[in-house]
């Protein structure tokens, strides 16, 4: 049977827009991992009357609902209540959950004042979610034909609660498992990625796909519903070689966390080592690289020049490449990745040159106009970029990143360095 899912957030600080709905973005991106369809996201406040109405309507629509916040100590927090009254249930002293409680208190060194204790009224009949995480605990009860599931409001309390407890719950629902792979591509846009699919999207049941855009990069999510693993695996292969097919030496991996960690594997695969020498990304190479557990097995450190005096002195740039082509330019990003592999003592060298904004440069170069060349024993390429004058200098910034790395994956896997 397929389940459908309203997350219902409560707190009056979500509407007035003091904070953004985090756990609802969370927890659709888990729940769908899951083969569950979300259905709804609702935000109410903290007010009773429109609590009462807002689950009413969820009850009606979904058969699971999941709440977040309002599980606290303080009058504002009524979620528990709304809830227990719609699905007829009283609430009764949960004397383990009190007990943790008092001790998370004498464990954090803190003043415990009676209302804390309130946390300990849980509906009758639930299913406790313990919360190691922070003091209120969740619950998880059916009724009606509805799971219900609530979890507290801190996101650094929401997404523990979800993987360890919900998750869990909800998986016990479903006869079977799910299981399913990522697919990770770089290169290409999403829309243009989407309509590659979008036919076969629609057409699909077990196994679903779908797709996501983050930062320049793209990820198709393929997911699929079977009575074990082995059967689910079997599934979802067709469709993950179907897509990679597809989509060809765009796509960088399946399961992996991201381009940087593909480069450093691959570094450590063939035994190579890697410097760096930045300029507009400013030393975010670097630090992506360093992200990566392991790292330092490869990488072996990075320059950030960002003025001309340090390209000419410290990466040993031509003075007349500088004056003639300017800082930004295929001939400078080429001449600062052979510096750096000269002074690193490296085999392969990135650099990275371009105009972040939110102006243009001296040489009226456009915002997000980008060089990033790489230098290695055999030759050296730079990818001219133009990504888009909106001025949002981080983002220029990580894509930036992101093709310097994916022209390393390229020369690791004797790929061509087609843009
Ligand atoms: P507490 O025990 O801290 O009171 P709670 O479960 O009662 O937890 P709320 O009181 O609703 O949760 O929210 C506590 C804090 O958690 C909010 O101030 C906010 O910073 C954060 N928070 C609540 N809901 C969300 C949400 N949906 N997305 C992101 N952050 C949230
Ligand atoms: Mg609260």
């Amino acid at each position: 049977m397929s389940h459908t899912v309203e997350i219902l957030s409560v707190g009056t600080e979500l509407l007035l827009g003091n904070i953004a709905n985090t756990d609802a973005q969370m927890l659709s991106q888990g729940l769908s991992e899951l083969g569950l369809n979300v259905f709804w996201h609702t935000v109410v406040g903290d007010n009773l009357q429109r609590a009462q109405e807002a689950v009413a309507l969820a009850k009606q629509r979904a058969d699971i609902i999941i709440t977040t916040g309002g599980l606290g100590p303080t009058c504002d927090d009524l979620t528990k209540n709304v809830l227990a009254q719609a699905f007829g249930k009283k609430l009764v002293f949960d004397e383990d959950s009190a007990q943790r409680i008092r001790s998370y208190f004498a464990r954090t060194k803190r003043p415990m004042t009676d209302n804390n204790l309130q946390q300990a009224m849980l509906p009758e009949g639930c299913t406790v979610l313990v919360n190691d995480w922070g003091t209120a605990p969740g619950c998880a009860f059916e009724a009606d034909g509805v799971h219900v599931i609530m979890l507290p409001g801190p996101p650094s309390e929401c997404r523990p609660m979800f993987q360890y407890r919900a998750r869990p719950y909800l998986l016990s629902l479903s006869e079977g498992v799910i299981a399913s792979h990522t697919i990770k591509l770089f290169g290409i846009g999403e829309s243009s990625m989407e309509a590659q699919l979008r036919d076969q999207m629609n057409a699909m049941t077990n196994p679903t796909l779908a797709p996501y855009a983050k930062e320049g990069e793209c990820e198709l999510r393929v997911t699929a519903k079977a009575a074990d693993d082995g059967e689910a695996q079997a599934l979802l292969r067709p469709t993950v070689a179907q897509v990679k097919e597809l989509f060809g030496d765009k796509v960088y991996g399946v399961d992996v966390p991201s381009l940087e960690y593909v480069v450093i594997q691959g570094l450590k695969e063939k035994g190579l080592t890697l410097g760096t020498a930045e300029s507009c990304t400013g030393g975010l190479i670097a630090k992506r690289l360093t992200d990566v557990p392991g790292a330092s097995q490869v990488f072996k450190g990075g320059i950030v020049s960002y003025t001309n005096e340090i390209k000419e002195n410290v990466l040993r740039v031509p003075e007349h490449l500088l004056d003639q082509f300017g800082a930004v330019s295929r001939e400078v990003a080429a001449a600062m990745a052979e510096g750096a592999r000269q002074l690193l003592g490296c085999d392969i060298a990135l650099s990275s040159t371009g105009v972040a904004g939110p102006g243009q440069d001296d040489w009226e170069n456009e915002v997000g106009t980008m060089f990033v060349a790489i230098a290695t024993p055999e030759s050296t390429y730079v990818r001219a970029l133009n990504l888009g004058n909106r001025p949002m200098r981080e983002r220029l910034r990580t894509q930036t990143a992101s093709h310097a790395f994916d022209l390393v994956r390229r020369y690791l896997s004797g790929l061509d360095f087609g843009n």
